[in-house]
């Protein structure tokens, strides 16, 4: 067991120099031993109780240089859900304060989470199609980031479709109605800003249309290839640096074009075909459709990237296990020489002009709520009530329990419960009145 475990863990180590250890432009040179891991002749002195500087990001722990941009993967994976990958969903930040998710797919809300970053600042997102792996976590960051202390409406960018029942702000319009019970339990009883959402819908088949600029930053859509019209990329400029996210597609002219020269082009690259008959179960005919029709195969991915040469290429959007990666890595390069990360959940990349570092992020799983980044403000109780009652059409009655289920009450815990309220009054020193009964 113990054998294992170790050699488990140089596979590992090699998988993580290889496929990560072109930050320094070594395009295409195949994977090699370095001279520090192997210098015999001049063994490094090792403390027994010093600590050491380690390889990895720790959420929080390090200051952006005002030059600087961050990329942190918070879903690399697929539609079939995995506890080991959340979908789609990349995390930007930039030396200026500013931060942009870019696609918020299936259980990348908890990913998010474990950041711990202030929840203000995460109100802006980008969606690229409207696939759930690629926006099935937006009603968690909706909902869970208002009650987490987002204290502003959430911002979504997305595109229009070919008809309106295929565009972004159809599709937030009936995720908040759907939610209408969430949100007719919660309004009165916490701070309410946080739970409205602003949706921003652009034209689909828009070239390299500014979609969104602000504070130097310039953030653009082109149309994509991908099941249906609709889907899209994106560009991000800030300070000189080039952000591009292709969400999912087909390999694509516009890509080609608007993403040339880019620091950082994260463009999916799909599970390998044979991967897809033998372990997602689909027939050969289902895998070459979707694996290389609908979707950009590894071979595709390395062809693209070849073209438009990044500093640093990102494939995501495949299950990265010990033996599915091997065939992605050979498949992309047989087509492509240059800087490659194979992504996986909280992959982190560093970017600035002369440098490129690309990292895993450890974080917390079992989080709380991050800090606030603005004063908390009190219930807005029937006030709110009222306003939520005329934007949804819910009766101001309905948004109280009926004489029904307040009859309902057991008796025997009010003694308890002003327990609470006479330690808290007590610990606090000011007075919190119970809530009594009519
Ligand atoms: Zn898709
Ligand atoms: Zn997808």
């Amino acid at each position: 067991m113990k054998k294992a475990f170790v050699l488990l863990a140089a596979v590992v180590a090699l998988g993580t120099t290889y496929f990560l250890g072109h930050s320094d432009g070594r395009a295409g040179k195949s994977p090699g031993f370095t001279r520090v891991a192997f210098a015999a002749d001049s063994p490094p002195k090792v403390s027994p109780v010093d600590a050491r500087p380690r390889e990895v990001y720790y959420p929080n722990s390090e200051n952006l240089a005002a030059d600087e941009m961050r990329v942190i993967a918070c879903g690399t994976g697929m539609p079939t859900t995995r506890a080991a990958q959340a979908a789609a969903c990349f995390l930007v930040e930039l030396g200026n304060g500013d931060k942009f998710i870019f696609d918020i797919g299936s259980g990348s809300a908890e990913r998010l989470s474990s950041l711990q970053i202030p929840y203000d600042y995460l109100d802006k997102i980008f969606i690229g199609h409207l696939h759930a792996d690629h926006f099935g976590s937006l009603a968690e960051i909706f909902i869970g980031g208002a009650l987490m202390g987002r204290q502003r409406p959430l911002r979504i960018w997305g595109p229009s479709g070919p008809v309106p029942e295929l565009g972004t702000a159809y599709a937030v319009e009936k995720m908040e109605e759907m939610y209408t019970w969430d949100l007719a339990g919660r309004v009165g009883i916490v701070d309410f800003r946080g739970y409205s959402i602003e949706v921003n819908e652009f034209d689909y088949t828009a070239e390299n249309a500014v979609i969104y600029e602000d504070n130097g930053v310039t953030i653009r859509s082109f149309p994509a290839i991908h099941s249906l019209d609709g889907p899209v990329s994106f560009s991000l400029e800030w300070n000189g640096l080039k952000f591009v996210f292709g969400s999912d597609t087909y390999p694509n002219k516009w890509f080609v074009d608007y993403a040339k020269d880019a620091d950082i082009a994260i463009h999916e690259c799909f599970v390998a075909v044979p991967d897809l008959v033998t372990k997602m179960r689909f027939t050969p005919e289902q895998a070459l459709l979707v694996g290389t029709q609908i979707h950009t195969a590894p071979e595709a991915f390395g062809k693209v990237m070849q073209q438009i040469q990044p500093r640093m290429a990102v494939a995501y959007h495949f299950f990265k296990d010990f033996d599915t990666t091997a065939q992605v890595n050979a498949r992309i390069r047989s087509t492509y020489g240059g800087p490659l990360s194979l992504a996986e959940d909280f992959m982190v990349w560093n970017i600035t002009k002369d440098d490129i570092r690309v990292r895993m992020a450890v974080v917390e799983e079992a989080t709380w709520a991050p800090p606030l980044a603005g004063a908390a403000q009190a219930p807005g109780g029937d006030a709110d009530r009222k306003q939520f009652s005329k934007d949804a059409g819910v009766s101001f009655e309905a948004l109280t329990y009926s004489d029904f289920v307040i009859e309902g009450r057991w008796g025997e815990v009010d003694d308890v419960l002003r327990g609470v309220y006479g330690e808290a009054s007590e610990a606090l020193g000011r007075e919190f009145p119970y809530p009594e009964r009519e």
